[in-house]
């Protein structure tokens, strides 16, 4: 059995520039914030939870509490929900991606599939409906309830050795430098996708990059 564990943002789909656009209003519409450092890749993890917690705690001197987050993660979801419907076309999914989880789906005997992405709940789970890509909620582990993605991982791993599932290969696809760190830090495999084809993690030395999920065999011969 392979778990085959996918990022969401863009891994499946590509959201970037309204996700970035929500993410900021929200800390201005909510706590009145100006985010100073917007390269999320300089963040020591790059998960909503992690970032949101770092900028609150940057931004007002204080110690950020539940609520204090989940008023940005509501104002965020809130932002989003309202922006995505307003142009077409805001959410792309990344070419393959769909068929690729249903064809993995299917062989329910050879794979388990499921997400880990430092998105919060709410956000995540309302873009993958968009995208119509169906995960069995117990398979989606997100930011909030786990602050990195080694958590994240770390647990999807343990609920399926719960269920008496032996992994003969575990492996990570995701878009940054952050995810494949996490992957040799957890000792998993990682697949990369550069769906801009920026050539970022191919110049990291990574092998394993493809573009895009067309045709899937391609995807399939990494795993
Ligand atoms: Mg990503």
């Amino acid at each position: 059995m392979k778990l085959i564990i996918f990022d969401v943002d863009g891994t499946l789909c590509h959201s970037k520039y309204i996700d970035d656009k929500c993410y900021i209003n929200a800390f201005k519409k909510a706590l009145n914030i100006n985010i100073e450092n917007t390269n999320w890749d300089t963040y020591k993890h790059v998960t909503d939870y992690y970032t949101t917690y770092d900028i609150i705690s940057k931004s007002l001197n204080i110690k950020p509490t539940k609520d204090i987050i989940d008023k940005v993660i509501d104002t965020y979801a809130e932002e989003l929900r309202y922006k995505v419907y307003q142009v077409e076309n805001k959410y792309t999914a990344v070419p393959g991606s769909k068929e690729l989880i249903k064809h993995l789906q299917e062989q329910s005997e050879l794979y388990v599939t499921g997400i880990a992405t430092g998105g919060f709940e709410k956000t995540a789970i309302f873009k993958l409906e968009l995208l119509g890509l169906d995960f069995p909620k117990e398979n989606i582990f997100c930011s909030g309830k786990y602050v990195t993605k080694h958590e994240m991982i770390k647990a999807f791993i343990q609920k399926e050795n719960d269920n008496g599932r032996i992994l003969e290969r575990v492996l990570y696809v995701g878009d940054r430098e952050y995810d494949y760190i996490v992957t040799k830090e957890l000792n998993i495999d990682f697949i990369g996708i550069d769906f801009r084809g920026n050539g970022k993690l191919r110049s990291l030395g990574i092998e394993k990059v493809i573009n895009n999920y067309e045709p899937i065999e391609k995807f399939l011969e990494l795993i």
